[in-house]
Parts: C-alpha cells; sequence; structure tokens
C-alpha cells in the first residue's frame, strides 16, 4: 500500500556533497572535489522559495544545513540569509574543518541558531582513526573553541560503534566540559563507507544497554537517532525529510530510494512532496527495508 511522504518538521539539505573528511562510516562516501549535478545558488534560492509557510499548508520545516561539509558551499552565508528572510529557522551539521570565529560569525548573523558537531571517539586517537584524517579531534575542538567565542550554540554528535559503545561515559564527559547543549547518539546505519562496518555495529542487547545508559545520565540531555528501538524511533518521511546534493528527496539520508526531485518540479519542495510516496512504509525503517 502506498503511504504519503509526511511533510517535515525538519529538513536535512544536503547543500553539497564536498567534503574534507574521510569518515568511515560516511553514508555519502563523501570525498573532496566538486560534485556534478549540485544545485545552483539560483536553484537553491528557488527551493527556499517554496519551504516558506504558505497559508493553508503545513509550516516550513526547520532547515538542517549539512553536507558533505556545508560550508564549503561559499554561497552558505546568503541562503541562510534567504531562509531566515523567509520566516525558516536554520541549524548547521559542519565537520569542523572549515570553521573559523570569522565564517561562524557570518553564518550565526545570516541566522544560524545553532551547530552540531561529531566527536566519535573520546580522545585523538579513537576520533582521528574513525573520521579517516589526522588531526581532526584537534580541528574539532578548535571549531567548539571558535563556536564558543561567537556564541553559537552548539551538540555534539556520536555515531555508536563498538569502537565506542564502551567509552559512552567518556564522549559524555567530553561534550559537558566542552560545553555542549545536547549529546546525540547516531546508531550506526551501514550505507555508502558504512557497508564494511557492518561488523562494528552494536548488537540489539548492547543497544538496550545504551538506551538504558542513557535514561540514567544526568549531566547533559542524551538522545538517541536512528535507534528504531529507542524513544523516537524512525522519522523518516514521518517529521522527517532529506534533500540530496542533487535535490532528491529521500526519506533521510541514509535511504537511497529517491521519493522525486525538486529538478522536475521547477525546484518546489511543496511541489516535490505532493507526489511522493514514502518506501519505508507506515512503520518501517532502514534496518527492515530491503535492498538498502
Ligand atoms: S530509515 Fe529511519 S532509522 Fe534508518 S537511517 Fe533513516 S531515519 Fe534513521
Amino acid at each position: 500500500m502506498q503511504v504519503n511522504f509526511r511533510f517535515p518538521r525538519v529538513l536535512a539539505w544536503e547543500v553539497t556533497r564536498r567534503c574534507p573528511m574521510k569518515c568511515r562510516h560516511c553514508r555519502a562516501a563523501a570525498a573532496d572535489f566538486a560534485y556534478d549535478g549540485e544545485l545552483t545558488t539560483g536553484e537553491c534560492l528557488k527551493v527556499i522559495d517554496s519551504l516558506a509557510s504558505r497559508a493553508g499548508e503545513p509550516p516550513a520545516p526547520m532547515v538542517i544545513w549539512t553536507g558533505g561539509e556545508p560550508m564549503s558551499r561559499p554561497d552558505l552565508a546568503e541562503l541562510v540569509r534567504a531562509a531566515k528572510a523567509r520566516g525558516i529557522r536554520s541549524v548547521m551539521a559542519p565537520c569542523g574543518a572549515l570553521v573559523t570565529d570569522e565564517r561562524l560569525a557570518e553564518l550565526k548573523d545570516a541566522g544560524i541558531m545553532a551547530c552540531s558537531f561529531s566527536i566519535d571517539g573520546p580522545d585523538a586517537e579513537s576520533h582521528d582513526s574513525f573520521r579517516g584524517v589526522q588531526g581532526a579531534f584537534e580541528k574539532v575542538k578548535a571549531a567548539i573553541s571558535s563556536a564558543r567565542r561567537v556564541g553559537m550554540p552548539f551538540q555534539v554528535n556520536a555515531t555508536v560503534t563498538k569502537l565506542n559503545s564502551r567509552r559512552l561515559g567518556e564522549i559524555r564527559d567530553l561534550a559537558v566540559s566542552l560545553g555542549a547543549s545536547k549529546l546525540d547518539l547516531f546508531f550506526l546505519v551501514t550505507v555508502g563507507r558504512g557497508k564494511a562496518l557492518a561488523p562494528l555495529a552494536v548488537s540489539d542487547e548492547e543497544t538496550q544497554r545504551i538506551l538504558a545508559w542513557m535514561k540514567s545520565v544526568k549531566e547533559i540531555p542524551v538522545k538517541a537517532t536512528c535507534c528504531p528501538s529507542g524513544p523516537t524511533g524512525c522519522l523518516g518521511g514521518r517529521g522527517f525529510a532529506f534533500l540530496s546534493h542533487t535535490g532528491a528527496l529521500q526519506t533521510c539520508g541514509f535511504v537511497e530510494k529517491p521519493c522525486g526531485s525538486v529538478k522536475e518540479h521547477g525546484f518546489d519542495f511543496r511541489a516535490t512532496i505532493a507526489t511522493a510516496s514514502n518506501p519505508l512504509g507506515e512503520s518501517g525503517n532502514c534496518r527492515n527495508v530491503a535492498a538498502m
């Protein structure tokens, strides 16, 4: 049975796939070159126009500007500013490598309300080896220092694997000491480069242990994302949507089943989603959908 793709409250927009990191789990297998077919500034501005609230329709979603590395787009501040002018709230998920005080202050002024920074291990050795780049740990800590200097609120994200599942307490302590507002644990989805990490996905039993541990954490709010057995379950296509670097609509970044393209609808997001159905069905998720 065809299930409608619900208009999202949150839209993760991969404005570019270009990225200087080489993360082992990257669903996009992103690399540091200019990708073909990415939306131009003008095309992005049309998408932003279409996201704005309209009478009788669902309100504009909050946009998570993501990638790839969203800051590798030189026009990012222009896009965020255009979104703000249309009443669209913005947050951003940079890897940290391109953060400077000036650039972050410019993006804050444009309308970015908060950032997330990923820390996948509590020290340089564990984080750098997961991110595939030596010095990544120092870079993300420097980016966080920038965020603190310019007054940009931030949360810490961590991808949970067998590599760090017994070190989440250390990651929590680090997030607290760095001044994060929240710790968001992303449970590994084995897509893209992450396919090779399948043996590192935590077991169901370990997932339950982590969910119980999360409840005991008092120092900082902790949330589970992409943990279908967790409290929020899977929001793909049911409150959450993903727009790819080439304008493809997906339920989330991990389910590479395009449900339409803004390129085929005059860069109108609302028109694109109006004809889309959700391949996950009523209650499915990436873990139980075939042909991922
Ligand atoms: S299908 Fe659901 S649980 Fe899986 S990656 Fe997408 S949003 Fe997360």
